[in-house]
């Protein structure tokens, strides 16, 4: 029995039939199937509309959360850049409301210059460039039609991806294997190119043409991808690769990542220049009018295309496989490879893959080589930082660009987390039903600002103390304890604060907690004991109305307001600005108590000295303050330490935030503000990268401190003290006598200390290979 269609949620939209490569390996030229000579040169106005009413339709009659539509072609940049706004900016504003568009576009690399990136920019568009590995392996195939390399032209387009201002628009590299280039210098000329993601490509080949292969190579294409996932596997996964990563997915029961692999149904289309749906592209390599569908967007649905008979085919997971694919091992991990690569002309498609054999040997060796300790895990993240990054962070450093890519992780992980808390809050048995009404309302205000101004969403969402409250509500969520209401409703607050963001109206239900309404990085209100409170948000004017009262509160100003209005203040040197955040009610969740409200003249104290500490750091320490200056939103006053201890904190849930009590000097300041920020750095890349074997629980001395600490506890000292030893090192050179002396005595025991503690790590025998790199970047810089 056949199942019903699967709404279809990714489109390739051609937009120019024609390129200006004439590789010999195309599919979309050199194929059984010709029908690009008939087509419109590029996609026209009416076939943009159509297209972009199309989609949002079958989006919004399914509900679908995000669409994604990659610009293909021919090369979709001969389009032009008019042609390419048109169709950016028509597809967003019919999914506007519908559906998240995640738009991409897939360019051999030619044309793309710094005018392509800025309107990609703009338009949020990511970009993939065809590279089939170094200069020889490309030119084997992705020449100009006169024989001449196209290998210059696509480094210089990747090398614009790389740069600080564009990197968010790397979506990754695409691969076409030819197993006569050596797979290691493809794999590692591919990483000197910094890929958040790389996809090998197997070429397009079918029964009646089977790939080239040597004499006797039945696993030639196995054997290729096998040798470069020994060694991304040796290098602790350092990017996503996501051939390996959907059979690790898949051997874990995991979804499959790629149409290519797995079970999944179809979800794509095509649609080409002049409107016509097609199915997958590659279907070209089958025979003449394989992908052909006979419908278009002028007049049929994309529930039509769904429920054509070639999509519905590839949508029946384990039953529309043959007979030999359904009984084998690995079908869950392969099923049954490309649908295209499985033709053969007497039986159509049901046949195992003409690669059965690669991917059998590649699945089962990747199933036999995942390490014990972690056999196997979620796909590597998608987010991560580029190599050069990844060494100046293990560096003890690590610049802006870092700190931006650390900061797009977190921006994720934020998502997620907020997304669960409302599912989680919703599904809650025990939560009462005014409480669930009141998060669904905020859940409400808060997608609909995402779907308008992402950026808001994101603004609000990026409060350190943000993370800290989702991660608490979902720990409570376990064990239901009393209070959880009124945590959960923390969400009406942070809704408020993205309209307040967005310039928007809304009203929302917030919690009085400790006598107050508190409204994230803004501030907090002191209102008389009530349960709840309702923020209206109207611009940039909030009112607050708990019982008969009520406030009219313009947050941004950071001074006056009416009696109770609390607002969040701001420390200011120049070159950085951060909140002095004395109010939030998740603050408190440093290893020290938080201080409370400050008064003006302890807020005097603290912009003083920190405006020196700035200073300092700028003057002597510069190496440092670019990241500080990119990555600290936060400075949360804690109350004084024991007498004669100056303190400070950092918590892993809390990116972007420092804790610190007010020294009595600004080089103290300056100190504990370099030290702090190493830990929110190394925080943020644990979260994205397993660095050591979690399931190491033994202590270790460290050689600071008293008490022997946990694995990631020594890793996160001694990178602090990296910056430490740093600091004194530095210190020690631009004073004079005595407290040169000082210094000098402090680098050396801070230095003698850091190396003693990365021996330890080192001699661990728990890093993972990604955490012995780490580590010996750290070891290198506390070298003499
Ligand atoms: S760049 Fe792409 S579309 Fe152009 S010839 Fe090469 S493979 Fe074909
Ligand atoms: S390995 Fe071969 S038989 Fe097994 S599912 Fe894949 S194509 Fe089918």
């Amino acid at each position: 029995m056949s199942t019903p269609p699967v709404p279809l949620s990714q489109f390739v939209l051609k937009v120019h039939s024609r390129c200006d490569l004439a590789c010999d390996h195309c599919y979309v030229y050199e194929s059984a199937d010709q029908s690009w000579h008939g087509r419109p040169l590029a996609i026209s106005d009416e076939v943009i509309s159509r297209t972009a009413e199309r989609i949002a339709q079958h989006a919004a009659s399914h509900r679908l959360d995000t669409v994604q539509v990659v610009l293909h072609g021919g090369e979709p940049l001969l389009a032009g850049p008019a042609r390419l706004r048109r169709v950016a900016t028509e597809l967003r504003s019919a999914l506007t409301g519908i559906s998240r568009l995640d738009l991409r576009i897939h360019t051999n690399g030619v044309l793309l210059d710094e005018e392509f990136c800025e309107l990609f920019a703009e338009h949020d568009v990511r970009v993939g460039v065809s590279v089939d590995g170094d200069r020889a392996a490309n030119d084997r195939h992705r020449r100009y039609a006169n024989g001449r390399s196209s290998y210059d032209q696509v480094m210089a387009a990747i090398g614009w991806l790389q740069t600080a201002r564009f990197r968010h628009l790397y979506s990754g590299l695409l691969c076409t294997i030819d197993i006569a280039n050596d797979p290691l210098v493809v794999y590692d000329s591919l990483m000197r190119l910094e890929p958040p993601r790389i996809d090998f490509l197997l070429p397009h080949a079918t029964w009646e043409s089977p790939p080239a292969r040597p004499p006797g190579g039945d696993e030639a294409y196995a054997g290729w991808l096998i040798a470069i996932f020994d060694r991304w596997l040796a290098e602790g996964r350092p990017v996503q690769v996501r051939t390996f990563d959907s059979i690790i997915s898949t051997l874990a029961g995991g979804d499959s990542l790629t149409e290519a692999l797995g079970l999944a149904p179809a979800v794509l289309a095509v649609i080409e220049t002049d409107g016509s749906y097609e199915q997958v592209d590659s279907l070209k390599t089958a025979f003449d009018g394989a992908p052909v569908t006979g419908l278009n967007v002028f007049g049929h649905s994309l529930d039509a295309v769904a429920q054509h008979p070639g999509i519905a085919a590839r949508q029946q997971g384990l039953a529309g496989l043959c007979q030999t694919c359904q009984e084998c091992p690995v079908v869950t991990s392969c099923g049954g490879g490309l649908y295209t690569h499985r033709y053969r002309a007497a039986t159509g498609f049901a046949n195992p893959s003409v690669y059965c054999a690669d991917l059998l040997k590649l699945i089962t060796h990747v199933s036999s080589h995942l390490p014990p300790a972690a056999p196997v895990r979620p796909p590597a993240p998608t987010h991560g930082v580029s190599s050069t990054e990844f060494r100046a962070l293990a560096a003890g450093l690590g610049g802006p660009a870092a700190v931006a890519q650390l900061t797009e992780a977190q921006r994720s992980l934020r998502r997620v987390l907020l997304g669960a808390v409302y599912q989680a809050g919703r599904a809650a048995p025990a939560i009462p039903d005014q409480v669930k009404a009141d998060l669904q309302a905020a859940w409400t205000v808060l997608t609909g600002i995402d779907t308008q101004q992402p950026e808001a969403f994101d603004a609000a969402a990026a409060h350190p103390y943000v993370r800290v409250w989702a991660v608490r509500c979902l720990e409570q969520l376990k064990t239901s304890e009393p209070g959880l209401a009124a945590m959960l409703g923390h969400l009406g607050a942070i809704a408020a604060v993205a309209a307040f963001r967005a310039g928007a109206q809304a009203s929302v239900t917030v919690p009085v907690m400790g006598g107050a309404v508190h409204l994230p990085a803004l501030g907090r209100l002191l209102v008389n004991e009530r349960d709840t409170a309702a923020v209206t948000v109207a611009g940039d004017a909030i009112t607050i109305v708990a019982g008969d009262d009520r406030w009219d509160l313009a947050p941004s100003a950071e001074h006056g307001g009416p009696a109770g209005w609390q607002p969040v203040r701001r420390l200011r040197a120049p070159g950085i600005c951060v909140a002095l955040d004395d109010t939030d009610p998740y603050r408190d969740c440093h290893q020290w108590p938080a201080a409370p409200r400050l008064a003006d003249t302890e807020f005097a104290r603290w912009q003083r000295c920190f405006q020196d500490a700035w200073r300092e750091i700028e003057r002597d320490h510069a190496a440092y303050a670019p990241a500080i200056a990119a990555g600290l939103s936060v400075l949360m006053p804690l109350s004084a330490g024991p007498p004669g201890r100056d303190i400070s904190a950092s918590a892993r849930h809390a990116f972007g935030a420092v804790a610190v009590a007010l020294p009595e000097d600004p080089v103290t300041l300056a100190l504990l503000l370099i030290h702090e920020f190493q830990h929110v750095k190394l925080g943020a890349v644990l979260d994205i990268y397993d660095l050591y074997d979690p399931a190491d629980g033994r202590l270790y001395h460290a050689p600071w401190r008293d008490d022997p600490r946990p694995l990631e506890g020594l890793l996160q000292g001694t990178y602090a003290h990296l910056a430490v030893t740093d600091f004194w090192r530095a210190r020690r050179e631009v004073t004079a006598g005595p407290e040169a002396e000082v210094a000098g005595q402090r680098f050396a025991y801070w230095r003698d200390h850091t190396r003693d503690a990365i021996s330890t790590l080192t001699g661990s025998g728990s890093l993972t290979p990604l955490g012995e790199r780490f580590v010996s970047e750290m070891r290198q810089s506390v070298s003499p």
